[in-house]
């Protein structure tokens, strides 16, 4: 069993990412930023949080093809996430999507080369009849604003974010509609956008940091009893918890786990509390969803959060499971799937976990 683990770049060596549209090869795995489309003709509609119904930025993107059933030869997974930390907490801030193409499919050869010559301009697709893409957030975009006919958008939502945050109230005519000029501002609706590389989760002999970790959560381990220090252990841990905490110190800069069976594992549970052991079946065909990927608290420290925003999001970890049979998303259909958000057993240890880590990530940076 092994698990693969995502990293993201370092900001230094990130190279430009493409945008809506790619050949194969170029698709990244990504965090944030425009969602890249593995149908350019066909993005996805409004993606709205459950709890406040706001639209959702993408949170990262996967490119997980599958050798079986031969529909599932390019797939891409795509998780959006609200920006409101109860909406997350709640379960319904988190949605994730699913769509997959043949082998032979109209857009990419075999070689994984587009086929057909797209360009996009002021968020229109060319060669393709009404396909517009939010200049907010990327997603299909019905509407545009009325006076320019320039700008896209998904939702009422979003215009009225670009006219408002995005100054489109006094660029609205001018010529100047473009994004490029003015982007920096769609940061506060979007994740920054990074990309992620993949690595064999490493071996190594977890004594060599655990007992640092476990003294600064204050935390005592005698061979496989773990006791709590009553003096000093100001938040509860538990068993679950050391586990996650160990697993992830074989490398703690990861922030994605992916395990999908056969070859992958289950996933780490953060915390004893608040499993979710009943992941309801795919609604397209009934199969059982699994395991496929999970993302570690980590993710949250390159998302340029507010930390001293008390409704910030966080998790201990978010874990996606998606329909077992693959099942047809070929046709143009976008499948949702299914996310898990856990936090950890006590409030407060998120933090002290990032914490701990990030103290890590800089000592070894100085140690290079
Ligand atoms: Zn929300
Ligand atoms: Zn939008
Ligand atoms: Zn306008
Ligand atoms: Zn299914």
């Amino acid at each position: 069993m092994s698990v693969q683990l995502g990293y993201i770049i370092p900001k230094e060596d990130q190279a430009p990412l493409p945008k809506y549209y790619c050949s194969i090869n170029d698709l990244p795995n990504k965090i944030g930023g425009l969602p890249i489309w593995l149908d350019p003709r066909n993005p996805a509609g409004r993606v709205e949080c459950g709890n406040c119904s706001k639209q959702m930025p993408l949170l990262l993107q996967l490119y997980a093809p599958q050798d079986y059933p031969s529909n599932a030869f390019h797939r891409v997974v795509y998780v959006f996430c609200c920006k409101s930390g109860s909406c997350v907490i709640s379960n319904k801030g988190i949605k994730v999507l699913r769509l997959q193409l043949e082998r032979e499919n109209e857009i990419y050869n075999e070689e994984g080369d587009l086929l057909i010559e797209f360009q996009v301009q002021d968020g229109a697709l060319s060669n393709s009849k009404g396909v517009n893409y939010c200049y907010i957030c990327g997603k299909s975009a019905p509407s545009r604003c009325g006076k320019c006919h320039v700008n896209k958008y998904c939702s009422r939502e979003h215009q009225e974010l670009d006219w408002t945050h995005g100054h489109h109230k006094h660029l609205c005519g001018t010529g100047n509609e473009a994004r490029n000029e003015i982007k920096s501002w769609l940061s506060t609706f979007n994740f920054p956008e990074l990309e992620m590389e993949e690595e064999e989760e490493p071996e190594k002999k977890v004594e060599q940091v655990e007992p640092e970790i476990m003294e600064k959560l204050n935390v005592k381990e005698e061979g496989d009893n773990v006791l709590e220090d009553e003096d000093e252990t100001e938040a509860e841990v538990d068993r679950t918890f050391l586990k996650f905490q160990k697993r992830i110190s074989l490398s703690p800069d990861q922030v994605l786990r992916y395990g999908r069976q056969p070859e992958g594992d289950n996933p780490l549970w953060a915390s004893d509390i608040g499993r979710n052991n009943t992941i309801p079946n795919c609604p397209k065909c009934s199969s059982p969803r699994t395991f496929e990927f999970q993302l570690t608290p980590q993710l949250l420290s390159h998302l340029e959060l507010n930390n001293k925003d008390p409704n910030s999001i966080d998790w201990g970890t978010v874990i996606v499971y998606t329909c077992k049979s693959d099942c047809d998303a070929a046709n143009g259909q976008y499948a949702e799937e299914y996310a898990f958000v856990q936090e950890f057993a006590s409030a407060g240890l998120g933090d002290s976990h990032r914490k701990i880590l990030a103290e890590r990530a800089e000592k070894e940076e100085t140690q290079d």
